[in-house]
């Protein structure tokens, strides 16, 4: 489905028409993949449009360009306040929020240190990322004959836009075989994240994800959901995860800001069911959350 149009995109400072937000075909991280971005949603409350975690994302982008030796020429207030306006710019309130740190035009070859350093924000309306009924009745996944990047190959604490070929090639295999989305193991062969979401499996009423070592992003939602969860009291661990505690799970569910918190009813042709108790359960404070109705919460919102 084609990208749902808005009215401006913020370019460098400046809010530009939609269909003038163009770039040169000789922009570096065209063509190595040299930038960082960020993938943040905004939610309708009673008080006004809301950008969920929005400083700790713009946190994650700082630290991305970190590792990559990006200096980002705006501090971390500044493209915190050009997201909100951004939203603000567009009147949409709820949409999807697009960072993008690249570098531009100016300088080919691999040495990233002399190319300019440019930013965008786009932000659109967009639904459910792995569909509507995937967060309902629970999307059907495979194991990735695709590992995810060993951490001194491509980082994987990084959220660089040339490591995302990598959740491509495993996304497409997935969709090919006829499955929503893949799960991919790291090079030792644990459970490390899906393609653009952490994994959480519930075992005898206690919550495990992979922990950050075992190769996994991250994940803001993820952050989110172990609150949650440690809030209506229940144990929560990073655990490391072979596949078959996938497929004997109780539940299975994986979660990011596009994918928001969606169960997982099939992995690898292993029945895991429909939405269990815990999923739902946390499915329901998220949606709350976000919309402003849980005052426990509230500092999550950052209003625009
Ligand atoms: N893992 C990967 C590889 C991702 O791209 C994302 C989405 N940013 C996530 C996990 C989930 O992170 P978050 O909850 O911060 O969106």
């Amino acid at each position: 489905m084609p990208i749902p149009t808005t009215e401006k995109i913020w370019m460098d400072g400046e809010l530009v028409p939609w269909d003038e937000a163009r770039i040169h075909v000789l922009t570096h991280s065209l063509h190595y993949g040299s930038g960082v971005f960020e993938g943040i949603r905004a939610y309708e409350t009673r008080k006004g449009a809301a950008i969920f975690r929005l400083t700790d994302h713009i946190d994650r982008l700082f630290r991305s360009a970190k590792i990559f030796t990006i200096e980002i020429p705006y501090t971390s207030g500044q493209i915190v306040e050009a997201c909100k306006e951004t939203v603000r710019a567009n009147d949409v309130r709820s949409c999807y929020v697009r960072p993008i740190v690249y570098l531009g035009y100016g300088e080919m070859g691999l040495n990233p240190l002399l190319a300019p350093v440019n930013v965008a924000i786009a932000v659109w309306p967009w639904g459910a990322y792995l569909g509507e009924e995937g967060l309902t009745h629970g999307v059907r996944m495979k194991i990735s004959s695709w590992r995810r990047h060993d951490p001194n190959i491509i980082p994987p604490a990084a959220k660089g836009t040339g490591q995302y070929i990598n959740s491509q090639l495993a996304k497409v295999e997935a969709i090919k075989a006829g499955y929503d989305e893949a799960i991919m193991l790291n090079p030792q062969g644990l459970v490390a994240e899906a393609t653009g979401e952490n994994i959480f499996i519930v075992r005898d009423g206690s919550l495990i994800t992979p922990p950050l070592s075992a190769g996994a992003l991250i994940g803001v939602t993820r952050d989110s959901v172990m609150a949650i969860a440690r809030d209506l009291g229940v144990d929560v661990r990073e655990g490391d995860l072979h596949r078959t505690d996938l497929y004997t799970a109780d539940e299975v569910f994986v979660c990011g800001t596009a994918a928001e918190i969606t169960p997982v009813r099939e992995i690898d042709d292993r029945v895991v069911g429909e939405p269990g108790p815990l999923t739902k359960k946390i499915q329901e404070v998220f949606f709350a959350a976000v919309k402003g109705e849980v005052e426990q919460y509230s500092e999550w919102l950052e209003h625009v």
